[in-house]
């Protein structure tokens, strides 16, 4: 148990991006960038990246002699601004939750608890006054604090380096969840909930922007982002609705080309990234789910499998996956469903990046082996890369449905 609470409470050592594979990637652009960072850290060598796939980028830390000297002045951020921050990101308006008055700040803190308890997060300069901060009236927005160097050492890297939509910072196993989905051009999609639309984009772009993607999110304002989204990748193969995808399966549909419900056995692939605890976001400073809350997931996630095997076509891949680590969510679903609907055989989750599932949950250690889960697990039923091994926690698994 230690060894995961204290895997989760470090941010991964990588930043992923993922590249929109429709347009051209500037490699340049990059190196000049983080060229000029290095000299405002006073070093000369930069962190390394590479593509590990066409579409995903892979960003390093700075080398441990890049020091900062830290100023004498603190702001102090919440615990999810302080975990941004870690993964290298700028301190926004809304995260501070205090700064001495002065011009300059050079360091800033995360207050864990109120009893004055802080953790160093990172190194950067004040953007913002107290007065635009605090006393306004109104709620501030903006950057607060340029971040120029976080504690984990990880680049500060802007997605607005480049044409809006051409880079996309997500967590890797999210782009290995795109990669198992696999789409193809003119296959028939449902993202049950795909809101932002991260991983819809994904399957676009890897379509050439020729299948046909129905995305579901039962929130209106996720779904205007999420069509925001697909205009700034330049997508137009995906059509958006807000609905309820556990009523997602009507016999009274008029087809898939038309707007929710949808027929029985109507999509070639079904990708159920499900609401979940999101226990497996990294770095985590503060949780505060209840025992009542973290047991609500699987019923939802029941639900939404339900009509998942309902509008997928015999012969159809259905994936599964969560950002959570709780066997409840995961390996459990994935045994429930398999005793539940006898038409479903789970399949190889390929490719296989990330470990085996866990062990009594449900599961036989042939189909441990087909699904993969992202956590520092006993991995011995397999090689895993070790960029693999320090991502957020994360699940996936894939089933097809037989006659
Ligand atoms: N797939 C998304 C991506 O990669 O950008 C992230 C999805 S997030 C894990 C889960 C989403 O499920 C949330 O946006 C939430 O609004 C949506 N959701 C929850 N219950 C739902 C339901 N019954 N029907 C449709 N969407 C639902």
């Amino acid at each position: 148990m230690h060894k995961i609470q204290d895997w989760l409470a470090r941010p991964p050592k990588y930043t992923t991006f993922r590249i929109n594979s429709l347009r051209k990637f500037e490699y340049d652009k990059l190196t000049n960038y983080l060229i000029e960072q290095s000299k405002e850290l006073n070093t000369t060598s930069i962190p390394k990246f590479y593509l590990l796939r066409p579409d995903c980028l892979v960003v390093e830390q700075w080398t441990d002699d890049v020091k900062i000297e830290n100023g004498n002045k603190i702001v102090v951020v919440d615990a999810l601004c302080a975990a941004a921050v870690l993964r290298g990101a700028h301190v926004f308006a809304p995260g501070v939750m205090g700064l001495p008055s002065g011009k300059i700040i050079f360091k800033f803190l995360l207050k864990v608890n109120y009893d004055g308890k802080k953790k160093y997060v990172g190194t950067g300069y004040l953007k913002m006054t107290r007065n635009e901060l605090f006393d306004n009236g109104i709620q501030a927005s903006g950057i607060a604090v340029h971040t120029l160097l976080p504690a984990s050492r990880l680049p500060v890297i802007n997605e607005t380096l480049y044409p809006k939509g051409t880079i996309l910072l997500q967590n890797l196993p999210s782009i290995v969840c795109g990669w198992v989905v696999d789409a193809k051009p003119h296959e028939v999609i449902l993202d049950m909930c795909a809101a932002p639309g991260n991983k819809t984009t994904h399957l676009a772009e890897m379509s050439h922007d020729q299948a046909n993607i129905i995305a579901l999110d039962k929130t209106p304002q996720k779904i205007a982002s999420l069509q925001k989204n697909c205009y700034s990748h330049g997508l137009t193969c995906i059509k958006a609705f807000v609905f309820d995808s556990t009523k997602c399966c009507s016999y009274e549909s008029d087809g898939v080309h038309q707007g929710p419900p949808y027929p029985p056995n109507s999509f070639d692939k079904v990708l159920l990234d499900a609401p979940c605890s999101g226990l497996g976001q990294r770095p985590q400073l503060i949780n505060k789910m209840t025992p009542k809350m973290l047991q609500s997931y699987k019923f939802v996630q029941r639900k939404l499998f339900r009509s998942a095997v309902e509008v997928l076509k015999f012969g159809g891949r259905l994936t599964y996956s969560t950002c959570t680590v709780t066997e409840d969510e995961n390996e459990r679903i994935v045994s429930w469903a398999l005793e539940t609907f006898p038409c479903l055989s789970l399949v190889p989750a390929e490719p296989l990046l990330g470990g085996p599932g866990l062990p009594n949950c449900g599961l036989s250690d042939q189909q441990r082996e087909m699904v993969q889960r992202f956590s520092p697990t006993d991995d011995s039923l397999r090689f895993v890369d070790p960029i693999y091994k320090d991502t957020i926690g994360f699940f996936i698994a894939q089933f097809t449905k037989l006659k």
